[in-house]
C-alpha cells in the first residue's frame, strides 16, 4: 500500500539552527513548469521571527566584527568550494523552484561562486588610503568599518546569485545578516545558507527568514537595531522600502526594474544582433531585470531584422527548463503570467503589430506549468506603454528608428535605466552611445545581459538610488569610511589655521 509522504518542511535559520515560524504556519513553493510538484514547505515568518533573527545578529556582531578579515576570508573560500562541489544539485533545484532553464541555473549559481571567490579575495584588501597631513607630525590615513545587522530582500528570478551578492561583500566587510529571500524561490537561499554554514560561518552571523513581503519583509526593513537594508526587487517595492528606511536614515540600496534596449544600427553584423536578441529577449523568458524587452532597429535593416527575429522566436523550443533541449522556461506563477496578458491588451489595444506569439502556452509539455509564447510587437512607438513600463515576460517591442540621435532618444525616453545595447561596426557610433546612454550599464555588441562580479552592477532613474552592487561598490555601500589623525607633535595644530 502506497504511504503519504509529508512534504519537506525548510524552517528559518535563527543563530545557528533551523526553527520553526512562531506563526506555525507554511507555505508551498511548487514548481512554475510543473505545478502538481511541490517543491517544498516553507515557514511563514512573522515580526516576531524576524525580531528573533534580527537579535542573533546583533548579538553575532559584536564578534564577527573583530575576526579579521582575512580570516573571515578563508571562510568564504570554503563556501566556495563547496559551492562548486554542489553547483549541479543546487541548478536542479533553482530549476524546479522558479523554472529557468538548467544552463541558467548553472550559471545563477556560478555567478554565486565568482562573487564569493571575488570578496574572499578582497579579505587581504579592504584597502584605505595613507595620505600625509598638512600639518608637521601628523599622521592621516582612511579605514572602513563594519556597521552591524543588514536586512537583506531579494527576488525570485536570480536566487542564488542576488543573495550572493549582498551577502559575500556584507560578511567580509564584517557585519553580520538577516536574508528574507522571495517567496517563490527560498530553496536556493536556503542552500546558499546551508553551504556557509559548513564552511564555518559562527552562529548568529547569517540568519535567513523565509515568507511574504509584507509579513517577513516589511519588519526586517522598519526594525530599529538595522541599520542596513539592501534590497533587489521592482520599483513599487522599493519605493516602500525607502520610505521605510527614511526616518532611521538607514543605508539603503535599491536594485530594480528595468526596460532594457538594444539598438541595432543598419551597419550591425545582423547575425550577431539576431543572436543577442533572441538571448537577450527570451532568456529567462524576459524575467530579468536586465531582459531586452525593446529593439530599437535601423529602417534599412528593419525588414530583414524583423523576419529573421520573429522565425528565430517561433522556434524557440518551450517547456520544463530541465529537458536539456529546452530553451525557454516558464513565468514563475499565476500572477505574473495574468501581466503578462494584460499587457499583450495592452500593446493590441494601444495600436502595436503582435507578429508573433499572445498566448497561452497549455498543451503538451507546457500543460501543468506557467507558459507564455515568446510574443513580438512591431511598429511600436517609443510612448506605448508596452515600450514604457517592466513586463517581466516573453514580450518584445520593436521600435523603427531612423538615426542613432534618435535611437539614443528613444533609449533614454523610459523611466528606467539599467542596461543598454548598441550593435554597429562604427567605432565612433559605439562610443557615442556608450556616451549618451544614460544607464547603469551599456553593452557595444552584445545583448543588455551578462553581468561580471568584479564590475559594478545598477542602474539610474527609477531602476537605482545611486547604489552599485558587485565589486567595490559593494564594499563601499557595506561599509562606512572613518578617517583618522594621529598628532604626534606634542601640541596643538590648528588645521587650516596654524598652516595657513
Ligand atoms: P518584488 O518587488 O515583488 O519582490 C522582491 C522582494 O521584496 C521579495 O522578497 C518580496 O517578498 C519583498 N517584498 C514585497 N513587499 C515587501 C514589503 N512591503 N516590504 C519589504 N519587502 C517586500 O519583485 P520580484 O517579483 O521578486 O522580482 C522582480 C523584480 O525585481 C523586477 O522588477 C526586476 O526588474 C527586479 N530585479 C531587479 C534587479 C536589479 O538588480 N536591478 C535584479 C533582479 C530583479
Amino acid at each position: 500500500m502506497a504511504t503519504a509522504v509529508a512534504p519537506r518542511v525548510f524552517k528559518n535559520f535563527i543563530n545557528g539552527e533551523w526553527v520553526e515560524s512562531r506563526s506555525g504556519k507554511a507555505y508551498e513553493n511548487r514548481n512554475p513548469a510543473s505545478t502538481d510538484e511541490l517543491v517544498g514547505m516553507f515557514v511563514s515568518s512573522t515580526g516576531e521571527d524576524v525580531g528573533a533573527a534580527v537579535d542573533a545578529a546583533a548579538e553575532a556582531y559584536k564578534k564577527w566584527r573583530l575576526v579579521p578579515a582575512p580570516k573571515r576570508a578563508e571562510i568564504l573560500f570554503r563556501a566556495a568550494e563547496l559551492l562548486v562541489q554542489r553547483k549541479e544539485a543546487f541548478a536542479k533545484d533553482m530549476t524546479r523552484e522558479m523554472g529557468k532553464v538548467l544552463d541558467e541555473t548553472r550559471g545563477d549559481v556560478q555567478e554565486a561562486i565568482d562573487m564569493t571567490y571575488y570578496m574572499a579575495g578582497e579579505g587581504r584588501r579592504l584597502f584605505g588610503q595613507t595620505t600625509p597631513s598638512e600639518l608637521p607630525s601628523k599622521f592621516a590615513m582612511s579605514m572602513r568599518q563594519s556597521i552591524g545587522v543588514c536586512g537583506m530582500i531579494t527576488p525570485w528570478n536570480f536566487p542564488m546569485a542576488i543573495p550572493s551578492w549582498k551577502l559575500m561583500p556584507a560578511l567580509i566587510s564584517g557585519n553580520t545578516v538577516v536574508l528574507k529571500p522571495a517567496e517563490d524561490a527560498p530553496l536556493s537561499a536556503y542552500h546558499l545558507v546551508q553551504v556557509l554554514t559548513e564552511a564555518g560561518v559562527p552562529r548568529g552571523v547569517v540568519n535567513l527568514v523565509s515568507g511574504d513581503g509584507p509579513s517577513a519583509g516589511a519588519p526586517l526593513v522598519q526594525h530599529k537595531a538595522v541599520p542596513v537594508v539592501s534590497f533587489t526587487g521592482s520599483s513599487p517595492v522599493g519605493r516602500l522600502v525607502a520610505q521605510a528606511c527614511a526616518p532611521d536614515f538607514k543605508h539603503c540600496s535599491l536594485e530594480m526594474g528595468g526596460k532594457n534596449i538594444i539598438i541595432v544600427m543598419d551597419d550591425a553584423n545582423l547575425d550577431l544582433a539576431l543572436d543577442g536578441a533572441i538571448w537577450g529577449g527570451f532568456g529567462t523568458a524576459g524575467q530579468r531585470c536586465t531582459a531586452a524587452s525593446r529593439i530599437a532597429v535601423h529602417k534599412r535593416v528593419y525588414k530583414e531584422f524583423v523576419s529573421r527575429f520573429l522565425e528565430r522566436a517561433k522556434s524557440l523550443k518551450v517547456g520544463d527548463g530541465l529537458d536539456p533541449t529546452t530553451e525557454m522556461g516558464p513565468l514563475i506563477n499565476e500572477q505574473q503570467l495574468n501581466t503578462v496578458m494584460s499587457y499583450v491588451e495592452i500593446g493590441n489595444n494601444e495600436g502595436a503589430k503582435l507578429l508573433t506569439g499572445g498566448n497561452r502556452l497549455s498543451g503538451g509539455s507546457c500543460a501543468k506549468g506557467w507558459f507564455y509564447e515568446p510574443t513580438v510587437f512591431g511598429d511600436c512607438s517609443p510612448k506605448m506603454r508596452i515600450a514604457q513600463e517592466e513586463i517581466f515576460g516573453p514580450v518584445v517591442s520593436v521600435i523603427p528608428i531612423s538615426s542613432l540621435d534618435e535611437a539614443i532618444e528613444v533609449a533614454n525616453g523610459v523611466p528606467y535605466g539599467l542596461s543598454a545595447s548598441i550593435y554597429t561596426r562604427d567605432v565612433n557610433r559605439a562610443f557615442q552611445a556608450t556616451r549618451d546612454l544614460y544607464t547603469g550599464i551599456v553593452y557595444v555588441n552584445a545583448p543588455t545581459i551578462g553581468a561580471e562580479t568584479h564590475l559594478p552592477f545598477g542602474g539610474t532613474k527609477q531602476t537605482g538610488n545611486g547604489h552599485r552592487e558587485a565589486a567595490i561598490a559593494a564594499i563601499d555601500f557595506f561599509t562606512e569610511w572613518k578617517t583618522v589623525y594621529v598628532d604626534y607633535s606634542d601640541k596643538l595644530q590648528r588645521a587650516q589655521i596654524d598652516n595657513a
